[in-house]
């Protein structure tokens, strides 16, 4: 009989000898910048109860932030962005075809979405920060647009589209910005017909057009409340401008492995600014399903995930965990101490079929305490 393999098996990996711990990678920026502090910025999504993958990403989170207290000395903080912008629900112009979509915070309110994110997220949130020391911090999108600095950093980024529209859509050059109706809350959904109509450094006028109520004017000032709708890599641009001018704490980016090739564009885009120096990257291993793709909410409402036999529910809808929020807390912080163990476990990704193996041998020796 075969002895059972040892967990996990993982190629030696590019950063081999270079880098001894994941969070190592947050080292260079700390030195050169001499700060004691670091704000972890990592995200969290409310359509829909959170998979695997996402836990997973932000259980590491709190797993680099204490690491990088226990090896750099620094205090550690974790921001979690929560990402009411997404749509809540969608229609079709019947003339033309075109889509218009409600968001979370505008089709639900803002205190539903609060319950939302208490509901996914407080409990095991709460469960790790107790387990790591780390303390955390949610905000919601709807917040961040709304702060002074954000708007500054937008009109900055209209100032600078005609360099940044090849790096933020490098196949069209088409960058839409989209606004919801000041009285139905309502946008179009690729911003086809939202026009700019002035911008310069201290304010920006648009015109858009809403399905029921036509045609209305945005103006966007650092003060105005207008609420700003952005792609997803011109919004992560416009948010990490906004950490790095933030306070005394390095910011670091945590996100999943799937997001490299997005960040590559996010640091060249970073990078026409003048002096300015992207952030530190931590990213995370993803789950996959039997065929390699990602863990995806679309995907398994399609049901076209392909998942082996050994998927538990719990891995697809964290609310199915059976089990306490301590225990369910307590297997991903294994699961991440094994991920962690060493970087070639950590840049790799999992099957469903894999977690469901190495929780069945309890993680294996190399895990340590979680
Ligand atoms: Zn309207």
């Amino acid at each position: 009989m075969n002895a059972p393999r040892p967990v996990p098996v993982s190629p030696v990996s590019v950063t081999a000898h270079a880098v001894l711990h994941s969070a190592d990678f947050l080292h260079a920026q700390l030195r050169a910048t001499r700060r004691d502090r670091v704000v972890l910025h990592a995200g969290v999504q409310i359509n829909g109860a959170p998979h695997l993958g996402t836990n997973v990403m932000q259980t590491a989170a709190f797993q680099l932030a204490a690491a990088a207290r226990e090896r750099f000395g620094v205090e550690p903080g974790l921001r979690f962005g929560a990402l009411d912008n997404s749509p809540c629900e969608t229609r079709a112009c019947p003339d033309t075809g075109s889509l218009y979509e409600r968001s979370f915070r505008h089709a639900l309110g803002e205190s539903r979405v609060r319950e939302l994110v208490r509901l996914y997220y407080g409990a095991l949130f709460d469960e790790l920060s107790a387990a790591t020391g780390v303390p955390y911090e949610v905000e919601t999108y709807t917040h961040q647009q709304s702060r002074v600095a954000f708007r500054e950093e937008f009109l900055a980024s209209l100032g600078m589209m005609d360099t940044l529209r090849w790096i933020l859509a490098p196949s069209t050059g088409m960058v839409p910005v989209s606004f919801p109706c000041p009285r139905c809350g309502w946008s179009q959904k690729y911003g086809e017909d939202t026009e700019l109509l002035s911008a310069d450094a201290g304010e920006a006028r648009f015109a858009a057009v809403c399905l029921d109520h036509g045609k209305y004017l945005v103006d966007v000032t650092p003060d105005t409340d207008t609420y700003i709708g952005l792609t997803t890599l011109h919004r992560n641009l416009v948010k990490e401008r906004v950490a790095a001018r933030e306070g005394d704490a390095l910011p670091v980016i945590v996100k999943g492995a799937d997001w490299a090739p997005g960040c590559r564009l996010l640091d060249e885009a970073f990078l026409c600014y003048p002096g300015a120096v992207p952030p530190p990257r931590l990213f995370t291993p993803v789950v996959l399903s039997d065929s390699g793709a990602k863990l995806s909410k679309t995907l398994l409402r399609e049901g076209t995930a392909d998942l082996s036999a050994e998927t538990e529910p719990w891995m697809l809808d964290a609310t199915a965990w059976t089990g306490t929020m301590a225990e369910y807390a307590h297997t991903l912080l294994g699961l991440g101490a094994l991920m962690l163990s060493e970087p070639r476990h950590f840049e790799r990704g999992y099957t469903t079929r894999e977690v469901a193996r190495l929780i069945a041998q309890g993680f294996g020796p190399a895990a340590g305490p979680a």
